[in-house]
């Protein structure tokens, strides 16, 4: 916006420059009142989605071992960063889970399935069961955020041999969790018009989830794929085991101290 090569007095720390960013705090010169225009502008700019999204999920698509090998060497400007990638996608799954109704058929389907086999079902269960759907309902965006670090220390674990950091395996999780979510959005899309694939969306979705891990740290390590495969699968089974021992634990501490402090 600003080609002029007059020196520049930052508005935010009053450092004296030359372009169109801050050299020392990074503030984009704006030399305009806020218009509605440059008002919506700005707030497009905060997703960044015109050139990192995009760029990165394409780039992920094509050649996610690229991605990781740049990324993780420090060549991070042109992707979108690996936190708000997960993020974003889980939110956006959120929103089209829940105007798809896939959700509720899904439960639906699957204790259908589960009545099936077991040719009995208790009310009781049900009714905890229906407790448990809204909860999830609510908070599933938030658990996909939450498997990350349970996901890079998992692998941190079965991936020792590649020497990789535990900050490292939390990057390449974010992108790979970001990357089912974002498939899973595509199976919902696809399941809300056709209500009959509803059985394919499920086993889909837990499928991807493997595949992609797998892909990914295949491509990264050049590590053989089906080797890759086999270690993910142990990584993400034990990265949920160790999730949910975690979350019971902070459930049992939680009720103690609601306990103690009289509270139920
Ligand atoms: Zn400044």
């Amino acid at each position: 916006m600003n080609k002029s090569l007059a020196p520049i007095t930052c508005k935010n720390c009053g450092n004296t420059f030359q372009g169109n960013y801050c050299n020392t705090c990074g503030q984009k010169v704006i030399d305009k009142r806020f218009t509605l225009k440059l008002f919506l502008r700005d707030a497009l700019s905060v997703f960044n989605l015109e050139r990192g999204f995009f760029f990165t999920v394409d780039q992920l698509f094509r050649n996610p071992g690229n991605v990781l090998k740049e990324y993780l060497s420090g060549r991070t400007k042109d992707y979108y960063h690996p936190l708000k990638y997960i993020i974003l996608l889980a939110g956006l799954s959120t929103i089209f889970v829940l105007i798809t109704n896939t959700f509720d058929n899904t439960i639906e389907f699957t204790s259908r399935l589960a009545e099936s086999l077991t040719e009995e079902s208790a009310s009781s269960s049900s009714n905890l069961q229906s407790k448990m759907q809204e909860i999830l309902r609510n908070y599933i965006n938030v658990v996909a955020i939450l498997m990350v670090p349970f996901f890079a220390l998992s692998f941190r674990i079965f991936f020792a041999r590649s020497k990789l950091y535990y900050g490292e395996h939390m990057i390449i999780s974010c992108y790979a969790l970001g990357t089912s979510t974002l498939i899973s959005i595509l199976f919902t899309i696809i399941s809300g018009f056709f209500p009959n694939l509803m059985v394919l969306n499920v086993t889909l979705g837990f499928g991807t989830q493997f595949l992609i891990f797998a892909i990914f740290y295949s491509r990264l390590l050049n590590k053989n794929i089906i080797i890759s495969f086999l270690l993910s699968t142990v990584s993400i089974i034990f990265g949920f085991i160790i999730m949910l021992i975690f979350s019971v634990l902070i459930g049992s501490v939680i009720g103690i101290v609601l306990k103690k402090m009289g509270v139920i």
